[in-house]
């Protein structure tokens, strides 16, 4: 097999941003520089809330057509509440991308290790839920759009046919894969409000739909008040959920606090064409530049990362190191004296990505 070359536009972003970047783009190269059959090459994209500062743009047409060239895009992660667009909005190139290279479908996977995790699960219970949360319309489609007088204001919720039936295709291929290993569980959720809006019992007609093509997989709905109780009492019965832009928002982070916390919680966003890897959290400016950021949110994107190329490039090696960072993270934050402070640690962001990259010298994957 000849050795690919595939390139990652990086977004080292705002606050915590290049701190938790560094030492992923290290262990990045190191896989790299150790594998045979692919090479990763970086191009850091300026984009974000100092770079609008400094700049007056957010995110230029270059950097836009940077990230549109590259096989993969690494976020970290943008914007700060110093710097706001005239509106008083906050800055979000992230948001830019999602729209702007149709990336439908956000992916945040919610894996509770049992030590990090604020429940008690019963004997034999796990959490590893998938949480697909559409993100290029629903309620964000009126971003920026709001309209507001003295009085009144208002935000338009919209969800089409053509973003909605690729959403739920994607969220049946993901159980189907999943199926080996999810059991009991397995099945697709579609969680909405479809008792009170039309817009939300269109959302769920389109998913009955693509369910009638999956008979093999089981479906299920829930409204979103019952699926943020469900997700506190019982969230070891759940696969695949897929929902609307705004609550996948609210309950991401729900999930991340099953995990233990967003530090621990990493995502992708995906569409037919291109993808953004990237954590659950944002910029942290309230510890940025006191080197205690978590970076395994960060490192366990740049897995998920590895495994779409190696997915779409049929590469299985890409596959093989991203299960070996997944493993060497979950090692890692098994040991006491390798959490960082928002998980009751010390251990500062360059110690744990330290005990990642030695974890990872002894891991092979299956
Ligand atoms: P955004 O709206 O941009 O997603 P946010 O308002 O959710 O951001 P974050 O920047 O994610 O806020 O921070 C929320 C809290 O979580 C802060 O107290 C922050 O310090 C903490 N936090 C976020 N990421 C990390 C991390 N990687 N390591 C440690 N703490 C973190």
């Amino acid at each position: 097999m000849t050795t690919t070359t595939l390139s990652i536009a990086v977004f080292e972003g705002d606050g915590i941003g290049p701190e938790i970047m560094g030492p992923t783009l290290d262990l990045l190269s190191a896989l790299s520089q150790d594998a045979r059959d692919y090479r990763l090459h970086f191009t850091t994209v300026p984009a974000g809330a100092a770079h609008y500062r400094d700049t007056g743009v957010d995110l230029s047409e270059t950097g836009l057509q940077d990230a549109q060239r590259a096989d993969a895009i690494l976020l970290s992660a943008m914007g700060l509440p110093s710097v706001r667009y005239p509106d008083g909005t906050e800055i979000a190139p992230q948001i830019t991308l999602r729209k702007a290279l149709g990336l439908f479908a956000g992916v945040r996977p919610v894996r509770a290790l049992p030590h990090l995790c604020p429940l008690r699960l019963p004997e034999g219970k796990s959490i590893d839920f998938v949480l697909i949360r559409e993100s290029t319309e629903g309620l964000f489609y009126s971003q920026g759009n709001g309209e507001c007088s003295a009085d009144e204001a208002r935000e338009t919720l919209r969800i089409t046919r053509a973003v909605t039936e690729p959403l739920c295709a994607f969220a049946f291929d993901l159980a189907a894969q999943r199926q080996p290993a999810a059991g009991a569980r397995s099945g697709v959720t579609c969680v909405d409000k479809a008792n009170v809006f039309r817009a939300f019992a269109f959302f769920r007609s389109l998913f009955d739909a693509e369910a009638r093509r999956h008979p093999h997989i089981p479906h299920h709905h829930a409204y979103v008040d019952a699926m943020a109780l469900w997700l506190v009492q019982r969230p070891w019965d759940f696969d695949v959920l897929v929902t609307e832009n705004m609550f996948g928002d609210i309950l991401s982070d729900l999930g991340a606090g099953l995990m233990g916390g967003l530090g621990v919680a990493p995502s992708a966003d995906i569409g037919a064409h291109h993808a953004v890897f990237q954590p659950c959290h944002g910029s942290a400016p309230d510890i940025a530049g006191t080197g205690v950021a978590n970076p395994t949110a960060m490192l366990l994107s740049a897995g998920m990362m590895l495994d779409w190329l190696g997915t779409k490039h049929g590469i299985a090696e890409l596959n093989r190191d991203a299960k070996r960072v997944q493993l060497a993270v979950d090692a890692v934050l098994g040991d006491p004296d390798c959490l960082t402070r928002d998980l009751g640690g010390r251990a500062t962001t360059q110690a744990v990505a330290d005990s990642v990259a030695d974890a990872l010298r002894g891991t092979v994957a299956a």
